[in-house]
């Protein structure tokens, strides 16, 4: 066995940052960090808006508690340290023209969360869609004669939407039911960070060699199993090659499905390619809007737009009634930090459907939706519009990925399983796998991302009888080989 072999890894969003500080804090000193575009950190990714930066990416911790690596991290890092305690206020417009009772709202929104986050423990065979259809009407027939039975059939309605944020799907009947299976109970709530997820980038890369760090090198080939090579992996970007031992593929799901036929030779086996084919890959897009003066109340954190007597029996985006689906806006906070912005969110074809727009188009259309719902007719436009374009960005292709009808999360684990020699005695682990899409219990999360890096170079620790350095800031949660 090799004393120090030579390792690339393939993209620097969290996942590839992670795997490639620990391998180096490992001990193993020839280890590359490939990233296709000029940026690292892949899906958590900044952008300058007016006076401040801004994730254009990732901004919530999900389950902000100790027990999560990325909380523990932006703790660690003073990353935490201006975020808004306050949970601030939700507003609630109507189509209607009115704002809805917030205590009201509150309540029909919990227990339509209730139902539509229920942990189920089947085999991927019913989609989510069809479970919030049942139980949600279940619902609005018994409050049928309620005076605010329109209202509550919007709310719930509003809470399939938002789940399609969430998950970046088009139709909730097209996501598994089964898809919180096997994440690890959550504890905390989720804590928005935003204007401080792109620094903890920064931070991991503190420690690892910048001239180990190779940006603009998209990959094109990976060549592995090699015949009567000193290296079994032969990486191929631009006119570039590193020859290798071993490489950690970290690319997004997305770009797997577009990419893994042309990128690999010879082809993934077959179960993998299968894995690649499974799963799906969501998209969201934010869209920024910059105001002169703020149309809302300071303390205001959230504005939603609801439908009255819109059925929750089918949550499903429509790129015809495009704006319908633009129905949640962030205030971003705190105000002095940000100025007078809101983050609108959209998913699945909708998202696509408004990369494809102007920003006058947006912005025209944004505004006029907002009057009819404030009934305010003198609300302003917004002087600055930003969106972000994820799926149309050749290195992602979406958002996150999601767990389809039929398709049970230990297709994660499929995807993740290494690739050694097709011959019995051929070098072993020379393709690994580390991404958001590769950790069943955490994917679409960042604190997934960053776990699956750390789980492959963990192995290849393992695999060189390597200890665990001592000086562990965070203590993580062992992870599934
Ligand atoms: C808009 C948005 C909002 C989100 N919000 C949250 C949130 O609030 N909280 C949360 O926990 N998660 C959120 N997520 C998800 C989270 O950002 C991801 O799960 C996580 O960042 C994924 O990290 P990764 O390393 O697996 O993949 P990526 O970040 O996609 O990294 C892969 C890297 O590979 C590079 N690459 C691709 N192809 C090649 C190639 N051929 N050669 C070399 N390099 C290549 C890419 O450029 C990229 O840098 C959000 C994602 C998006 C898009």
């Amino acid at each position: 066995m090799k004393s120090n072999p030579r390792i690339v890894v393939v993209g620097a969003g969290i996942a590839g940052i992670e795997a490639a500080t620990k391998l180096h804090h490992f001990g193993f000193s020839d280890v590359t960090l490939l990233e296709a575009s000029g940026e690292t950190g892949g899906r958590i990714a900044k952008a300058q808006l007016g006076k401040s930066w801004i994730d254009t990416g990732a901004q919530y911790i999900h389950g902000a508690a100790d027990t999560n690596p990325v909380y523990c991290l932006c703790k660690k890092y003073g990353l935490l340290d201006d975020v808004p305690t306050e949970e601030g206020n939700w507003t609630v417009f109507s189509d209607k023209g009115s704002k809805i009772d917030s205590e009201f709202a509150e309540c029909i929104y919990e227990a339509g969360e209730g139902i539509i986050r229920h942990r189920f423990q089947g085999r991927g065979e019913r989609s989510i869609g069809a479970h919030f259809a049942e139980k949600a009407l279940e619902l609005v027939r018994t409050g049928k004669d309620n005076k605010n039975a329109k209202q509550e059939e919007g709310i719930l309605s509003m809470v399939g939407k938002d789940l399609l944020v969430d998950i970046g799907a088009t139709d909730l009947n097209s996501v598994s039911q089964d898809s919180w299976k096997y994440f690890s109970a959550s504890t905390g709530t989720d804590l928005n960070i935003e204007g401080n997820m792109f620094h903890l980038v920064e931070k991991l890369l503190e420690g690892f060699p910048k001239e180990r760090l190779l940006l603009n090198k998209p990959v094109s080939k990976i060549e592995w199993d090699r015949d009567d090579a000193q290296y079994p992996v032969r990486v191929i970007f631009g006119d570039e090659e590193i020859q290798a031992d071993h490489v950690v593929v970290t690319i997004s799901v997305g770009c797997l499905k577009a990419e893994a036929s042309s990128l690999f030779s010879p082809q993934l086996p077959e179960d993998k390619v299968k894995a690649i084919n499974d799963l799906r890959f969501g998209t969201i897009t934010k869209i920024f809007l910059e105001y002169e003066e703020p149309f809302w109340e300071s303390d205001v954190s959230t504005i939603s737009l609801l439908w009255e007597g819109e059925s929750p029996g089918r949550v499903s985006a429509d790129r015809d009634d495009w704006l319908r689906y633009l129905h949640l806006f962030t205030v971003m906070r705190p105000q002095k930090k940000f100025g007078n912005v809101l983050i609108g969110w959209c998913a699945g074809n909708v998202a696509e459907l408004t990369e494809t727009m102007t920003e006058e188009t947006l912005s025209a259309a944004i505004t006029g939706h907002l009057r009819t719902f404030t009934q305010n007719q003198s609300l302003p436009a917004p002087k600055t519009v930003l969106r972000t374009k994820w799926h149309s960005n050749l290195y992602t292709r979406g958002a996150y990925t999601f767990l389809p009808v039929g398709t049970d999360g230990e297709t994660m684990d499929k995807l993740a399983q290494p690739v050694s020699s097709r011959k019995d005695t051929g070098p072993e682990l020379q393709l690994l796998f580390a991404g958001e899409g590769t950790l069943k219990s955490m994917y679409s999360t960042v604190q997934g991302a960053l776990l699956s890096g750390q789980r492959e170079a963990k192995r290849l620790a393992l695999h060189y009888n390597k200890t665990e350095p001592p000086n562990n800031a965070c203590a993580l949660p062992p992870q599934e080989p």
